[in-house]
């Protein structure tokens, strides 16, 4: 995917302020700390444009990125930060499910999550609500230059077990450190935004 221009067009927290031009959007969503802007800037070619987090579980807003005018990376809060409060987590998930379950626009939900680990139990939660209301997902197993390139596969098997993936659902080994998995990734999110 060649990236002519990517900006923040709205930084959402109701329903009222979605973009209204119908483009299909892919939403991003991961625990606090995974690597989420860091794969939003490495994917767009941009050192800042999504904030890598000083200060993990703040952003409460969902972040409409417009891509070659042509579709959106959608940014959810991260989820399980422990020092956010029960009301913030409320207001968090109302938001998320309202855009989550309702948005037409939707084409997939890019779940990320840590190649060096098995997913945690809030990546479950996610991948099952996700799967529940029968999103597509595409799995990003981040930070894979973290660990040697021959315990990949043994890893990215741990994640798709743990997750118990469904088969249409892809798990792509990232790096935004390398840029590995970068083709892979734009090849599937452009089947998404091309159909
Ligand atoms: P977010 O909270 O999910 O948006 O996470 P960030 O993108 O801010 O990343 C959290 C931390 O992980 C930062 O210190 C990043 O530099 C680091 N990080 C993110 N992705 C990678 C990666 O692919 N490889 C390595 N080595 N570090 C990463």
């Amino acid at each position: 995917m060649k990236i002519k221009s990517a900006e923040i067009v709205i930084s959402a927290v109701s329903k009222a302020q979605y973009p209204k031009n119908s483009l299909p959007e892919i939403a991003l969503a991961g625990r606090s700390n995974v690597g989420k802007s860091s794969f939003i800037n490495k994917m767009l070619n941009r050192k800042n444009l999504a904030r890598t987090s000083s200060k993990p579980g703040k952003t409460q807003t969902l972040n409409f990125y417009l891509i070659n005018e042509a579709f959106y990376f959608v940014d959810v809060p991260g989820y399980g930060y422990a020092k956010v409060s029960k009301t913030e987590r409320a207001k968090w998930g109302n938001m998320i499910e309202t855009y989550l379950t309702g948005r037409h626009e939707l084409k997939s939900v890019i779940l990320i999550v840590d190649l060096r680990h098995p997913p945690t139990n809030d990546d479950v939660l996610m991948y099952q609500f996700l799967k529940h209301y029968s999103i597509p997902v595409i799995v990003i197993a981040t930070k894979a230059d973290k660990i040697p390139r021959g315990k990949w596969e043994k890893h990215a098997k741990i994640v798709k077990e743990k997750l118990v993936i469904e088969k249409e659902d892809p798990v792509i080994i990232f790096s935004s450190e390398t840029g590995v998995g970068k083709e892979e990734a734009w090849q599937v999110i452009g089947k998404w935004i091309n159909d």
